[in-house]
C-alpha cells in the first residue's frame, strides 16, 4: 500500500492494527516528491540536507504522522523563509505554538517547506522567490494562493496533511483550485505566535487535508488559548470530531444574493447549484439571504492588509535577519537589503501600505476602511440571526493559467472576492471540493459560520462529503 495516498485518520487506524514507523511514511512521501515535485515545485529548497535534532514525540497519539509545513510558520533551526530573498536562511531559535502542539501531539514536522506567495502576498504562488507551484490538475495552471504549496502537496499525495495560513483566502482559494479541504478558523481560535506577520488582525493558521474529518482532526490539535498571543482567546475548544456524527436535518443555510453576481463562471455555478440541491435532500432550508456590504470587501481588505504589511515588515532591513547587503553606512544598507530583498508584489504592498498610513490620507483610506469593515462585520452578525451558516463558491473560478493575471493586479486582487470578507469579519469558512469542471479542474464551494462555530462549518461539510463523491477523485500525475 502507498502510505502516502492515505488521510491521517487512515494511517491512525493502520498503525493500530500494523506497526508502521513514522519513518516509512517518510519514505513514501519523498519517493513521491522525487518523483513528481520537479514538475510541481510544491515544496522549496528540496535539494537542502536537513540536519535537525528530533524532538518529536512519536508516541503521542499522531504516532509520527508527518505534517508538511507552510514557509511562514516558524519551525526551529528549520529554514523558514516566507518564499522571500529577504529572509534567506533565516533558522528560527523556536517553534511556533501550532508547532509545539503538533510535536506534543506526536506529530513529524516534515522537513520541507511548502511554497508560497512571498509573505503570503498573492492567489496564486507565483509570487514565490522559489517559483510558482503547478496546479496537480493541470500543470499549466496555477495551484491558488498564497499557500499553493501546501494546497498542491497534499492534493497530490506528496503530503498526509498540511497547514496553511489565510489573511483573505490563502486557504481556502487553492484548497478549491487543488480539490482539497481548507479550514480557516475563527480569528483567535488558533495561535498566531511564531507565524510571521502579514496583517496581524486578518491572519489564521488552518489545515489543509485530504477530507473533513482530517481537518476536524487537525483543529483539535492546533486551536486553543496562548498566553503569547494576546489576540487568542481564552475559550473552551470543543471536540471537532464530535461535531461530524450530527446530520444537517433542519440547519438553516443562507445563500448571499451577492455572491451569485456576474463574473461567476458558469460551471462554477451549476456546481454550486447542484450542492445546494444536496444540502436539501439531507434536510437542510436553503433560503436568499443579503449581504448588502460586500461589494466594498476587496477595497477595504486590500486597504487594510497592505497598511498592516507595510508595518510587519519593516523588521526586514538586513541587521536581523536572512539577507543583508553590507555597505559602508547604514541608509544605504537599509536600501540596498530591501531593494533587492523584497519581490514586486511585497513593494508595491509596502509603498500602497504607507501611503494609505501617511498623515493626510490616513483619514480618507485607512480609518474609512476601517469604518467599512465594521459594516461588512455587521452584515454577517444580521444574518446569523437568522440562519446557522452560508454556502458560497470559494472562487469566482477554477484555477487560472499560469502568468494570465500577474502583470494585472487588480485582476489579480478581484479573484479574493468571495473568501476576503470572512477574514474582515473574523468569521470561520471552509473550503470542500465539490464537482469538476469539463476540462476536469476541482471546484470549490465554502461553507460559513458565526465566530467560534467551527463546528458548524465542519459538520455541514462532513455531511456533504459523506454524500458526494468528489473529495476521493485525484489528479493523474
Ligand atoms: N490573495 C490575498 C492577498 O494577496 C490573500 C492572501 C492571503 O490570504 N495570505 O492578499
Amino acid at each position: 500500500m502507498e502510505l502516502n495516498r492515505l488521510t491521517a485518520h487512515q494511517l491512525l487506524e493502520l498503525i493500530k492494527v500494523n506497526s508502521i514507523e513514522s519513518q516509512e511514511i517518510i519514505s513514501f512521501l519523498e519517493k513521491r516528491i522525487k518523483e513528481i515535485d520537479n514538475k510541481l515545485n510544491a515544496y522549496v529548497r528540496k535539494d537542502r540536507t536537513v540536519d535537525v535534532k528530533s524532538e518529536e514525540n512519536t508516541e503521542g497519539f499522531l504516532k509520527g504522522i508527518p505534517i508538511s509545513i507552510k514557509d511562514n510558520i516558524c519551525t526551529k533551526w528549520l529554514p523558514t523563509e516566507c518564499c522571500s530573498k529577504i529572509l534567506e536562511g533565516f533558522l528560527p531559535p523556536y517553534d511556533a505554538t501550532v508547532i509545539e502542539k503538533l510535536k506534543s501531539y506526536g506529530a513529524k514536522i516534515f522537513p520541507l517547506k511548502t511554497n508560497m506567495d512571498e509573505f503570503a502576498f498573492g492567489s496564486s504562488t507565483e509570487n514565490s522567490y522559489f517559483g510558482p507551484t503547478h496546479n496537480p490538475w493541470n500543470l499549466e495552471c496555477v495551484a491558488g494562493g498564497s499557500s499553493g504549496g501546501s494546497a498542491a502537496a497534499v492534493a497530490s499525495d506528496e503530503a498526509i496533511f498540511a497547514l496553511g495560513t489565510d489573511t483573505g483566502g490563502s486557504i481556502r482559494q487553492p484548497a478549491s483550485f487543488c480539490g482539497v479541504v481548507g479550514l480557516k478558523p475563527t480569528y483567535g481560535r488558533v495561535s498566531r505566535y511564531g507565524l510571521i506577520a502579514f496583517a496581524s488582525s486578518l491572519d489564521v493558521i488552518g489545515p489543509i487535508t485530504k477530507d473533513v474529518y482530517d481537518s476536524a482532526l487537525l483543529l483539535n490539535i492546533i486551536a486553543g488559548y496562548d498566553p503569547r498571543d494576546s489576540t487568542s482567546v481564552n475559550i473552551e475548544v470543543p471536540d471537532y470530531l464530535k461535531a461530524l456524527n450530527l446530520d444537517i436535518k433542519g440547519i438553516k443555510i443562507g445563500i448571499p444574493k451577492e455572491y451569485f453576481v456576474e463574473g461567476l463562471d458558469k460551471q462554477v455555478k451549476e456546481s454550486l447549484d447542484e450542492a445546494i440541491s444536496v444540502f436539501k435532500k439531507l434536510g437542510a432550508e436553503c433560503r436568499e439571504v443579503y449581504l448588502p456590504h460586500t461589494e466594498y470587501a476587496v477595497a477595504v481588505y486590500y486597504i487594510i492588509a497592505t497598511a498592516e504589511a507595510s508595518s510587519n515588515l519593516a523588521r526586514f532591513d538586513g541587521i536581523q535577519y536572512g539577507y543583508r547587503i553590507k555597505q559602508k553606512n547604514l541608509i544605504s544598507l537599509y536600501k540596498k537589503t530591501r531593494g533587492q530583498g523584497f519581490g514586486q508584489e511585497a513593494k508595491r504592498r509596502i509603498i500602497l501600505g504607507t501611503f494609505t498610513l501617511a498623515h493626510g490620507y490616513y483619514e480618507a483610506y485607512y480609518l474609512r476602511a476601517l469604518k467599512v469593515r465594521t459594516l461588512i462585520k455587521n452584515d454577517f452578525d444580521e444574518v446569523f440571526k437568522e440562519v446557522d451558516c452560508l454556502v458560497t463558491p470559494t472562487s469566482p473560478t477554477p484555477a487560472f493559467k499560469i502568468g494570465e493575471k500577474i502583470r494585472d493586479p487588480l485582476k489579480m486582487y478581484l479573484s479574493d472576492i468571495f473568501t476576503i470578507s470572512a477574514n474582515l469579519a473574523g468569521i470561520p469558512a471552509i473550503s470542500i471540493p465539490c464537482g469538476f469542471t469539463k476540462n476536469n479542474l476541482p471546484i470549490g464551494l465554502q461553507i460559513l459560520s458565526s465566530p467560534f462555530n467551527e463546528e458548524m462549518v465542519l459538520r455541514v461539510a462532513y455531511n456533504f462529503e459523506q454524500n458526494t463523491v468528489w473529495h476521493k477523485i485525484k489528479p493523474k500525475l
